[in-house]
């Protein structure tokens, strides 16, 4: 398949363009690297250096390459940043996708996949939490993954456009291979700020709150690895190619993890000190996000691969030596 991939030099996207090559697909990156990495995207693949708000580039790339299909992860993704500045979700996220979403739909490029996320739960009803649970976004980010889902499903009720929606739990981890992984600046994840302070990059680790309705206080999230998201981008495109249908589909590996716990297996696996300090909660946070992914294990056949340890390992393994 010929796959347009928007964000392809982004953390998650990046890995993604890895897979798809690794399964003899033909990816087509634009990505206007205000976040994302050259480096991230091999240089035999196709690039372009291409924002979604420029329309005139964008519906050139798409007239001159007709896709097969379209996998769209270019977007802001910072909780703080998006109530700090909403005008810069509203206008990346939700403008961008909205001329993506029209270019392809005029264009006939009807196979859509779209990362979303599980922040469109809001405080959740009910854990582990199912597609079933009603959206309600508390912060300007997921409001606007929240609309481009919207836009999506009145797209394909007036135009044919078929879309899986996949809503990511905590993408975390890094290729096995070294080459590729996360890098953020700022880096606001709690996983690469464990391993810059193991090497010794931050004096401590700022644990955010330990008051929380939970065994040991600290936050639970339900960390996936960043390939196990990839894969299932794959099976998202094969389940449109088969089924031509859209749906929505949560991305979690079905278990949490708290914020103490990951620091604890954190230094077993680099064996340093990691030294930590318990601080005010940081506003937003639910207590614990963790997935029902029995949608993801039957919809699509996919199931994840790699457990918190490989995650950590994978991490560390980037950490050490990052490329950019
Ligand atoms: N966290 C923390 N200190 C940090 C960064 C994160 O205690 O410096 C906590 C945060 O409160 C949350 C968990 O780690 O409970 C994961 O946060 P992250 O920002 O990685 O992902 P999020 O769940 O916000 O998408």
């Amino acid at each position: 398949m010929k796959v347009l991939v928007t964000g392809g030099a982004g953390y998650i996207g990046s890995h993604f363009v890895k897979m798809l090559l690794e399964h003899g697909h033909q990816p087509i990156v634009i990505d206007n690297l205000s976040r994302g990495h050259r480096e991230a995207v091999p240089p035999n693949v196709h690039f372009e250096d291409i924002d979604l708000l420029d329309t005139k580039d964008l519906a050139y790339i798409i007239q001159s390459q007709l896709p097969d299909a379209v996998v769209h992860f270019a977007a802001f993704a910072y909780v703080g940043e998006s109530v700090e500045h909403p005008e810069r979700y509203y206008q990346n996220n939700v403008v961008g996708s909205f001329n993506l979403i029209r270019l392809c739909s005029d264009n006939g490029v009807k196979k859509f996949v779209f990362s979303s996320t599980c922040s469109i739960y809001g405080n959740p009803v009910k854990v582990p939490i199912s597609e079933e649970q009603g959206s309600n976004p508390i912060n300007p980010y997921a409001n606007t993954k929240l609309m481009i889902e919207m836009i999506l499903k009145d797209f394909e009720n007036a135009f044919g456009m078929k879309y899986v929606a996949l809503r990511y739990f905590n993408a975390a981890g890094a290729d096995p291979g070294g080459i590729i992984g996360e890098s953020h600046n700022p880096e606001p994840h709690l996983i690469p700020i464990v391993f810059e302070t193991a090497l010794g990059k931050r004096e401590k680790v700022r644990v955010f709150g330990n008051d929380y309705n939970t065994p040991d206080g600290t936050c639970i999230r339900d960390y996936i690895h960043v390939n196990d998201l990839a894969n299932a981008h794959l099976k998202a495109l094969e389940y449109l190619n088969s089924k031509n249908e859209s749906t929505i589909i949560n991305l979690g590996t079905g278990t949490g993890n708290s914020v103490l716990e990951i620091i604890e297996k954190a230094k077993a696996i680099t064996k340093r000190e990691i030294p930590l300090e318990i601080i005010q909660r940081r506003s937003g946070d639910p207590a614990i996000l963790v997935a029902d992914n029995k949608k993801a294990k039957e919809a699509l056949g996919w199931s994840p691969k790699f457990s918190i340890e490989n995650i950590l390992e994978t991490a560390w393994l980037w950490h050490q030596n990052p490329k950019y």
